[in-house]
């Protein structure tokens, strides 16, 4: 069992008008195998809780902790996180000209184990799962990211995850710009990589359609830099319902 802990986590960015601090004093404890659904209006900064999680060099962490079963997150490398099990979806949304989606898998999984997948186990590891996503044996041979479909880099954010086997990932907008076939089987990876690996996952969304598909434990709602409100399951329906407006003039 893992758990990656966030204690009153302060982040600023660097904007033309001068340094804004964006998150505002962020508290989370995830451990392995839960999803935890963080919903909130755009604008709240859960993109930046992702970014500053993973060590976007842009995003400055002005006080308070991330750990990862008592190591101290804030204090590796992009690499090391990685490393360490830490995943995030889109943390390669560039093109990569000249390389295929099968040598990117292996690179990153050799580059996150310390040494190279066996071949034969990894050829079929790499196949089972693109057929589990519905993905044409070709894209393989495609380079990462290169005219993608919205759908296609969804599908390959959820490949990576799958193969690389991360302790905890956070994915940002997974949802977005799916339709409903896609959002399913997209959806369906994330069961797969949860029930078969035990990965904590950090689920950040605007809308609450995905959590049709993948039932959250724990919804936090996030507005204006912080958590505002923490629920079950029930608290997405909620907000299905009602929407963020009770937060907004509340907050
Ligand atoms: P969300 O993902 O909830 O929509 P973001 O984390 O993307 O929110 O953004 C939160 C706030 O921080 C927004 O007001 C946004 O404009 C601002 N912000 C985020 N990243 C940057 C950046 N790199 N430069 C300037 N402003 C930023
Ligand atoms: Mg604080
Ligand atoms: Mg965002």
């Amino acid at each position: 069992m893992s758990t990656l802990t966030i204690t009153d986590l302060h982040v600023t960015v660097e904007t033309d008008q001068g340094t804004k601090e964006i998150l505002r004093g962020v508290n989370l404890t995830i451990n392995s195998g839960e999803v935890h659904a963080i919903m909130g209006p755009n604008g709240s900064g859960k993109s930046t809780l992702a970014y500053a999680i993973a060590g976007h060099p842009k995003y400055t962490v002005t006080s308070g902790t991330v750990t990862l079963d008592g190591e101290d997150v804030l204090a590796m490398s992009v690499d090391e996180r990685a490393r360490a099990g830490i995943f995030l979806g889109m943390q390669y949304p560039v093109e990569v000209p000249g390389v295929s989606v099968s040598n990117f898998l292996r690179t990153a999984k050799t580059a996150i184990e310390g040494e190279a997948p066996k071949l034969r186990t990894w050829v079929k590891d790499v196949k089972d799962a693109m057929a589990g996503l519905r993905m044409d044996p070709e894209f393989a041979n495609r380079n990462v990211n290169e005219g993608f479909s919205g759908g296609e880099k969804k599908r390959h954010e959820i490949l990576q995850m799958e193969l690389l086997k991360p302790k905890f990932a956070v994915l940002d907008e997974t949802d977005s710009g799916l339709d409903v076939d896609a959002l399913r089987i997209v959806s369906e990876g994330v069961n797969r990589a949860k029930a078969s690996t035990d990965v904590g996952i950090l689920l950040i969304t605007h809308y609450t359609r995905i959590l049709r598909y993948i039932t959250p434990d724990f919804v936090h709602v996030f507005v204006d830099g912080r958590i505002a409100e923490e629920g079950g399951p029930e608290l997405a329906d909620r907000l299905e319902a009602e929407g963020y407006d009770r937060f907004l003039t509340n907050a």
